[in-house]
């Protein structure tokens, strides 16, 4: 982690859907800003939204700082109602293993 990222608190439980997407939001701006990129997803970001259909059962979004690389995951249950997590992660590939279409590895 670097100083771009460190102010992206390390590991959050989200605790409801309204912290998830006040996180989104923060997030955005920083995509919008290329502190972060986005580097792999369940589903498209433009499609997350409060009133929108939720394309699964289960959200993910991984993310790297553009300054040093870090990643970190998004992942939320939306159907469940239990917020979801955000933590920094070593491989981007270990996660979304609810991706349809795809076989991942798990680990
Ligand atoms: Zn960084």
């Amino acid at each position: 982690m670097c100083e771009q990222c460190s102010g992206l608190i390390p590991v959050v439980k989200l605790k409801s859907q309204y912290e998830y997407f006040e996180l989104l939001e923060q997030l955005r701006g920083m995509l919008t800003r290329k502190s972060i990129r986005l580097v792999d997803s369940t589903c498209d970001l433009e499609e997350v939204k409060p009133d929108g259909i939720w394309a699964n059962d289960y959200i993910e979004h991984v993310f790297a700082c553009t300054e040093c690389g870090q990643h970190f995951h998004l992942g939320v249950e939306p159907y469940h109602g239990s917020g979801g997590t955000w933590e920094p992660t070593e491989r981007s590939t270990r996660w979304l293993s609810h991706k349809k279409g795809t076989n991942q590895v798990n680990y």
